[in-house]
């Protein structure tokens, strides 16, 4: 699964259900499904016939079932058949059918009527809408498809497939096996569309859509390719289809084994709760990661687009045919193919500088990693609530760092034959950690097994401190780990990862060295100071002395990627009070002019962050004059608006300086001119960059009037067909700094014509936003059970309760850890403790950078 560009899976109003593992008693083999939905009466009419092994004797069979009506279930074993009295356990969510005779050791068929609902969750088999009509889709991970049909509902429980759907004459089924049969009936009016029998596979990838999608058709290397989307929208399927083509044939090459579902459909969902879901041979998507304009998308769009679908189609193997035996392991799935796609994205568009994104979202674990409430990749989980809380950046972001950081070490070639060889021993069967990391130092022969096993099982992230002394015009460095954690008063236990640290001396070589005990030396050439994580592939932040950091920051043999790290590495420093800030700010000064947008993204961000909550009023303007005196000439001489057909860097390069000196800077030509954009973006999109757009509608927000988000608003129903210019809008709305607009937009957040899947997404955004934080968590605490049934435990709430981690006081924190203990919520217990930490992060950095940065300012 994708998360929703930083969110999550789901939930329903019922009581959470606790741990319910099944026993090894009965063992599924072969499922025969039909579904009837009822999309005016929002039910489906369900059969199940399951073929099983019985393992022990016994009266009953056990399974998962959520809100299913259950009509007559019949068990036949050993040449009897009887009638099964079926008592359910919605605490648990199972049934147990229970028969007069016992059922022999031995092969068993199950077979069941019942009905079922079409819910408006966003999980299990649910109702979606479009364009004033329903559709009937589907989202069965983690524990959801037991809301769809009576099944052993987990991962290890592989079986295969046969799957047929009744539905409207004129309506479209799609499931995970080719169509091998459409006939009319049986009923007036409709059709039963039977799909081909799937190979083994486990039930959180069964896949049902029905509606009137419309497809564009294509094929790769022998394998039928078509992207489907609600009619209207079809215009916007070609790039997908492009970067499919491409995706699917590089993994048949990569992994050495041929795609194994027959034929992959890849569908846009209106509603739907994830970013997308890798369902075998069927892939779910929300539509604004899939869909672009061929004429009026950013390359940021086309981007998130190529990298989720290389996402999901890496899935295909990586979880669909090797698939983990338990959710503990879930970043087997997840952080491999978070690794994985930009690695096939950026074979196909070398110059989309994707090397800079992987090293973004490394940034991303960290931030969660530097917490105390962090977890070990692998952390033990039994219910549904725990289950979807390790959808997070540690299962994605931090294991594909590793992977990153292993597959520099051993080799690219050399990885992949690992990887291959995996795959191939263990496909259409479940595999552990354990199997992943033996089959992979086995094959390459390396230590690698050590390697990922200290950052699987041990929490935190490594902070190599770099100390390099001379002797004799050769260095030494010493390099001590311990573990970085944010606020640096908070102790914990000693850590010792073991880690490549790759060195780069001043001569651009690098040397890569095993690291494995608190503290070791390291011999290298020169008595220049060392880069320590050369091309940014390790998952460590690197502490070096001031001084190195100057000097460092002057080399202009740094890569891009390794001066993105250098600037985060120095941004742990000034959080973890390491450094006075003005390091810092000297190493921002220096890198204005970068020309890599991501750097001058990283800047702003941590820019603003500074302006926000550290710099004290009487502080403010000359903190903004020195923002406009350092990127105020990089912009002019770059040009406000320029050519909307300008190459994208230039176009992304300007639109972080202009939110930086024209929000954070408060420079009011740049705001004025914002404007005169976006006047003429409303009227003419075409005449502002696809890129640029966004910033645009934003910084003329930042002081815009109720005319302007008049217009915005107005323009929203305009525009359901066209995802990526409606979210410029909707975005935009966020940033809006009069009170009564944050009001407006608040109460919009819970209206109709905002979809559920997007409400999270606009509090997150307006949690951003400085004028309009403490608002929007008033707002949140007021409307919190509207929330909770708008938003859905696993779904949008994860998000809204990350964002309150914007907050910055001691109070604050205060405020929102008194909320969640009135008001606890199992699923989202973590990521309560991570905001708290945030906050009180920032309250820290506040209290030991104050002094330090009025002396920086002094000084200039
Ligand atoms: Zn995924």
């Amino acid at each position: 699964m994708r998360r929703s560009l930083v969110f999550l899976a789901l939930l329903l109003a019922a009581a959470p259900a606790s741990a319910q593992r099944l026993t090894d008693a009965v063992v599924p083999e072969h499922y025969t499904l039909w579904f009837a939905p009822d999309l005016a009466k929002e039910t489906f009419r369900g059969r199940a016939t399951i073929r099983a092994v019985v393992a022990e004797r016994s009266n009953s069979i056990t399974l998962h079932s959520a809100e299913l009506q259950f009509g007559e279930v019949k068990i036949t074993s050993g040449g009897r058949t009887q009638i099964a009295r079926v008592t359910t356990n919605p605490q648990v969510e199972t049934a147990t059918f229970t028969v007069p005779q016992q059922l022999s050791e031995g092969p068993v068929t199950i077979e069941i009527t019942y009905n079922g609902i079409l819910n408006d969750k966003l999980r299990g088999f649910y109702l979606s809408e479009a364009n004033g009509r329903k559709y009937a889709v589907s989202q069965m991970e983690a524990t959801d498809a037991r809301r769809a049909f009576p099944s052993f509902d987990e991962p290890a429980f592989k079986a295969t497939f046969d799957i047929s759907l009744t539905v409207d004459r004129g309506d479209v089924a799609i499931s995970n096996g080719r169509v091998v049969s459409d006939t009319p009936g049986p009923e007036p009016g409709k059709h039963t569309v039977t799909f081909a029998r799937t190979p083994k596979m486990s039930s959180y990838l069964v896949a049902l859509l029905v509606g009137d999608f419309a497809c564009r058709e294509g094929s790769s290397d022998g394998i039928p390719i078509r992207i489907c989307s609600t009619p209207d929208k079809r215009e916007l399927t070609g790039f997908a289809l492009e970067a499919a083509t491409f995706v699917l044939k590089f993994y048949n090459d990569y992994f050495g084994v041929k795609y194994p579902f027959g034929k992959l459909d890849i569908i846009g969902v209106p509603d739907f709760a994830a970013g997308a879901m890798e369902n075998a041979g069927a892939i779910t998507f929300r539509e604004r990661v899939l869909l672009a304009d061929p004429k009026q998308s950013s390359i940021a769009t086309r981007k998130t687009i190529a990298a989720v679908l290389s996402h999901e189609i890496a899935h295909q193997w990586f979880g669909d045919l090797v698939t983990m035996k338990w959710w503990d392991d879930i970043w087997l799935n997840e952080g491999f193919a978070t690794w994985m796609e930009s690695k096939a994205v950026a074979a196909w568009q070398p110059d989309w500088q994707v090397d800079i994104d992987a090293a973004l979202d490394t940034q991303d674990a960290l931030a969660l990693d530097t917490t105390a409430s962090t977890r070990p990749v692998r952390t033990k989980v039994d219910t549904p609530e725990e289950i979807n809380e390790v959808f997070d950046s540690i299962a994605y972001e931090k294991t594909a760092a590793v992977l990153r950081m292993v597959e520099a070490y051993v080799g690219p070639e050399s990885f992949r034959k690992g990887v291959a060889s995996y795959i191939a021993k263990y496909g259409y069967r479940n595999a552990a950690g354990e199997d992943f990391w033996t089959e992979m130092a086995r094959v390459t022969g390396r230590p690698i097994d050590r390697m990922i096993r200290s950052f699987v099982d041990q929490d935190g992230a490594p902070l190599l401190t770099i100390r390099q002394s001379c002797v004799n015009r050769s260095g030494e460095v010493a390099v001590g780990q311990s573990r970085l954690l944010a606020i640096p008063d908070r102790s914990s236990e000693p850590r010792t990862w073991t880690l490549p640290a790759c060195l780069k001396t001043s001569d651009s070589k690098a040397r890569c060295e095993v690291i494995d005990k608190p503290s070791q030396t390291v011999a290298v050439n020169g008595c220049d100071p060392v880069f320590a994580n050369a091309d940014g592939r390790g998952y460590y932040v690197s502490d070096y002395t001031p001084e190195t950091v100057r000097v460092l920051t002057a080399r202009p043999s740094l890569s891009r990627v390794e001066r993105l790290s250098l600037t985060t590495d120095e941004w742990w420093m000034t959080l973890s009070a390491r450094h006075d800030i003005g390091v810092f700010l000297d190493l921002a000064t220096a890198f204005a002019g970068d020309d890599t947008p991501a750097i001058l993204g990283a800047l702003l961000t941590r820019i603003d962050y500074i302006a926000n909550n550290i710099v004290d009023r009487n502080q403010q303007a000359q903190f903004q004059q020195w923002i406009r005196n350092r990127f105020g000439p990089v912009l002019t001489q770059l040009g406000l608006s320029g050519d909307p057909q300008a190459a994208d860097y230039l176009q992304g390069r300007r639109a972080a300086l202009m939110e930086i000196v024209g929000v954070t800077g408060g420079d009011v030509t740049v705001q004025r001119r914002a404007r005169e954009l976006a006047d003429q973006y409303i009227s003419n999109p075409a005449s502002v960059g696809a890129t640029l757009a966004p910033t645009v509608l934003q910084v003329a927000a930042t002081g815009g009037d109720r005319a302007l988000y008049e217009r915005y608003r107005a323009k929203l129903p305009t525009l359901t067909s066209q995802p990526e210019e409606y979210y410029r809008y909707f975005n935009a709305l966020a940033w809006f700094t009069d009170p009564a607009l944050i009001q407006d937009t608040l109460a919009f957040s819970m209206t109709s014509a905002v979809r559920s899947q997007d409400t999270g997404t606009l509090l997150r955004e307006m949690m951003r936003v400085p004028s309009a934080r403490q608002a929007t968590w008033a707002f949140i605490k007021d409307r919190w059970p509207a929330l909770l049934e708008k938003l859905g435990v696993f779904q949008g709430i994860p998000r809204v309760v990350g964002s309150l981690g914007n907050l910055c006081t001691t109070a604050d924190a205060a405020d929102v850890r008194a909320f969640f203990a009135k008001h606890p919520e199992e699923a989202v217990e973590r990521r309560i403790q991570q905001a708290i930490e945030s906050i009180e992060t920032c309250a820290s950095v506040d209290a030991h950078q104050s002094a330090p940065l009025a002396s920086w300012l002094a000084a200039r």
